[in-house]
Formats: C-alpha cells, sequence, structure tokens
C-alpha cells in the first residue's frame, strides 16, 4: 500500500488547480505589462486571481502581492518592517521559538546586522503565552511576528489575541499563515495582522508560487528589482499560470472547508488514538489546538531517520519534523521548544494527513508504525539501556 502522509511538506496538486494552470499557459499566453490585447487578457486574469485569492483571507486586492511562495512572502514582510523600523530608530523584533525557518532564519540575519531579536518560548502545548507578548514590546520594537499554525506540530497560536495587544501598541504584526490557509478559516481583519504570508502548494496549489498580504498603509520594500511588476513591489514577469492554479485550488479548499476538516479530523483522532498504544510514546503539541490533519508523535529509544527509511520501504511518505530539518542530526527547534530532551526529540515522527486519506490507509499506518518502532527498538542500544533500568525513561 502506497500511503502519503506528508502534507505539511507539501500537498498534492488538485485536478482543478493543475486544469487552471494549463489553460492559463495556453490560453493567456501574453505578459501582462504589455499594451497590446493578449497582454491585457493576461492582465485581466491577473488581476481576477488577486481579488479571489483577497476575498479568501478578508482583504483587498490592492493589499495582495504575489510571491514565489512562503518562504520569500516572510523575507519580505520581516525585512520591509525591520527597515522601516530601523529608519525611526526601533530595532527590536519579537517572534516565538517555533517558527518556520522562512522566519528565524530572516531574523538571525537582522541579528548579525544590530538587531535585537526576542524568541519567546511555547508551553510544553506548543503554544504562545498571549502575556509575554505584553510584557516583550517596548518602545523599541518594529515588529512582531508569529506563525499561525506550526508546521511540524500543527499548533494553532492565538494571533488574534496578540494582534490586539500589536494594535493597542501601535506595533507592526506579521504572520506565518502557511500552513493555515486553505486549511482553517482566516480572515486578516479578524485576526488583525498588518502582513500574512500563504503558499500554493500547501493547500493543492503548485509549488513556488505564493502571496504576501499587507495591510493598505503598512510599508513594504522589494526585495527584487527591476520592473514595475506588483507595484513596484516585486519585479519579475509575473507567474500566471502558477498564480491561477493558486486561486484556483484555494477557492476549491475554502469551498470544501467544513467538510474536509470534519473528515481529516476524524482520521487524525483514530490515527493519534492507535499510536498512544505504543508504550513510551507521546504525542507533541496540544490535543485539541492543532490543525485537523497534524499527528506529531516522539518515540523513546529509536532514530527518527531509520524510522523514516523504514516506513518508506513500507510505501509511507512521512516526515521527522520539517522538510528543512531532517536530513540533518539536528533535532528539531520546535521539539526542543516544548520540552523534549535531545533523545526524546529524535525519535520524533510526524504525519500529516489530508481529506485523501481513508481510514484503511490509517489503519495501515498504525500497523506500520507500531511494526517499525517495535523492529528498531530490538537492536536500539538506548532502548536496550532503558530496558534494563539504566536509563529511566522519560516518555
Ligand atoms: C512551507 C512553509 C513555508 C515556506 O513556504 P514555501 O512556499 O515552501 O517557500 C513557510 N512557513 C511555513 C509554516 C511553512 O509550512
Amino acid at each position: 500500500m502506497q500511503v502519503y502522509a506528508d502534507n505539511a511538506a507539501t500537498a498534492k496538486i488538485r485536478p482543478s488547480a493543475l486544469k487552471a494552470y494549463i489553460d492559463t499557459a495556453t490560453q493567456y499566453f501574453g505578459n501582462p505589462s504589455s499594451l497590446h490585447e493578449v497582454g491585457q487578457a493576461a492582465k485581466e486574469v491577473l488581476e481576477n486571481c488577486r481579488t479571489k485569492i483577497a476575498a479568501a483571507i478578508g482583504a483587498t486586492a490592492r493589499e495582495i502581492i504575489f510571491t514565489s511562495g512562503g518562504s520569500e512572502a516572510d523575507n519580505q514582510a520581516i525585512f520591509s518592517a525591520a527597515r522601516l523600523g530601523a529608519k525611526k530608530g526601533k530595532k527590536k523584533i519579537i517572534s516565538t521559538a517555533i517558527e518556520h525557518h522562512a522566519v528565524l532564519h530572516a531574523l538571525e540575519k537582522l541579528k548579525t546586522e544590530g538587531y535585537e531579536i526576542v524568541l519567546l518560548p511555547v508551553g510544553t502545548d506548543g503554544i504562545v503565552n498571549v502575556k509575554d507578548f505584553e510584557t516583550a514590546i517596548d518602545e523599541n520594537t518594529c515588529l512582531v511576528s508569529v506563525m499561525l499554525a506550526n508546521n511540524e506540530i500543527g499548533t494553532i497560536q492565538p494571533i488574534k489575541e496578540i494582534g490586539e495587544i500589536c494594535k493597542a501598541k501601535k506595533v507592526p504584526f506579521h504572520t506565518d499563515a502557511v500552513q493555515a490557509v486553505g486549511h482553517i478559516p482566516v480572515d486578516v481583519n479578524d485576526l488583525g495582522v498588518d502582513y500574512l504570508a500563504l503558499s500554493a502548494h500547501k493547500f493543492g496549489g503548485p509549488r513556488g508560487v505564493g502571496a504576501l498580504y499587507v495591510r493598505a498603509g503598512a510599508p513594504l520594500f522589494p526585495l527584487v528589482e527591476g520592473g514595475a511588476q506588483e507595484r513596484g513591489k516585486r519585479a519579475g514577469t509575473e507567474n500566471l499560470p502558477a498564480i491561477a492554479a493558486m486561486a484556483t485550488a484555494l477557492e476549491e479548499s475554502l469551498a470544501h472547508l467544513d467538510a474536509n476538516v470534519k473528515k481529516v479530523t476524524k482520521l487524525r483522532e483514530k490515527l493519534i488514538e492507535g499510536l498512544s498504544k505504543i508504550p513510551h510514546s507521546a504525542l507533541n503539541g496540544d490535543r485539541k489546538k492543532r490543525l485537523a490533519g497534524n499527528v506529531s508523535f516522539c518515540f523513546e529509544g529509536i532514530e527518527g531517520e531509520g524510522l523514516l527509511l523504514y516506513l518508506s520501504d513500507a510505501g509511507i511518505s512521512a516526515s521527522s519534523g520539517s522538510a528543512c530539518t531532517s536530513g540533518s542530526l539536528d533535532p528539531s527547534h520546535v521539539l526542543l521548544a516544548i520540552g523534549r530532551v535531545h533523545d526524546v526529540a529524535h525519535g520524533s515522527l510526524r504525519l500529516t494527513l489530508s481529506e485523501e486519506n481513508t481510514e484503511e490507509e490509517i489503519d495501515y499506518l498504525i500497523k506500520a508504525v507500531t511494526e517499525v518502532v517495535e523492529k528498531i527498538r530490538g537492536f536500539s542500544p538506548v532502548w536496550r539501556d532503558l530496558q534494563s533500568g539504566k536509563r529511566q525513561y522519560i516518555l
């Protein structure tokens, strides 16, 4: 059996999105910046897509900039707010310990340029404490950046509450909503954000395209210089087929949102229940305040890398943390942030489901993971020490 359970890394492209891609590439091949009819027809499609994407998150079309994906959108929001901050002599940025590397590495770069970066902790439930923001924000703060839903453990953050604090203190607020858009309802006004990043390939659109929402009046500086596309904020001929496919994928995701969340939550609950029966295992992140499709576990006495390879042999596509952490031997910064010690964090598994997964696949996942964990423990020196009492169990 082949089971794709790595939808947080990238979701399969929706047939409707693929069709929109091909149709747009074929019929609207003109450059939207060209003045002739063929170009203007492409321009019209581009603006229709902008209106659709904006409507999907409660924004206006003028507040949407198309980008090459979530990473670029995060970077542009962060560097824009930082640059304006520096002009005003404000160089403090507040974020969290569990952000995606697109945010964390941008902040690390700013740190080398003299910015003060504060990464607030999360609880063992993987959720930030709203009160920490009250305390941390001061008159030097030029940006607060908090992800809406975490890519590794699926936890959903209290963005609306943090947004209220930022608004009261007049501090720009960015959210990386890449895992959330298309999966939970997202409204920029309800959340009170000034910037929001989204990416098409996390909700059934193509890879390499995304968008940044920028509240009217919030500063935005280009990362890419060149032509006047995207009102001078992002140079380069627009990737129109990909943008059309993104708009189609988002519309379709939202049209079936309630039904899909219900279906996927049921699969998730079954999977969590099944994997919880494995001795010395633990679910990562809050049991309820998490994305419908996210199941993240730690198993004591095993290596996540070995687990992934055996599961791959069994036809299962899974991940140990984020796609960026797997392949390196450093344990995930997110698992360390929720208090998992190094050894335990190494034995992690992330299964991310979609509405295309079936009950039969969940049964297969439970059976395969249970067997593989047992097999790896059979030849793990750490597991032997745990069993003999030389080491103490943590989970
Ligand atoms: C995938 C992801 C990104 C990066 O998006 P790309 O489109 O792949 O650049 C950023 N943040 C989060 C939370 C993600 O899951």
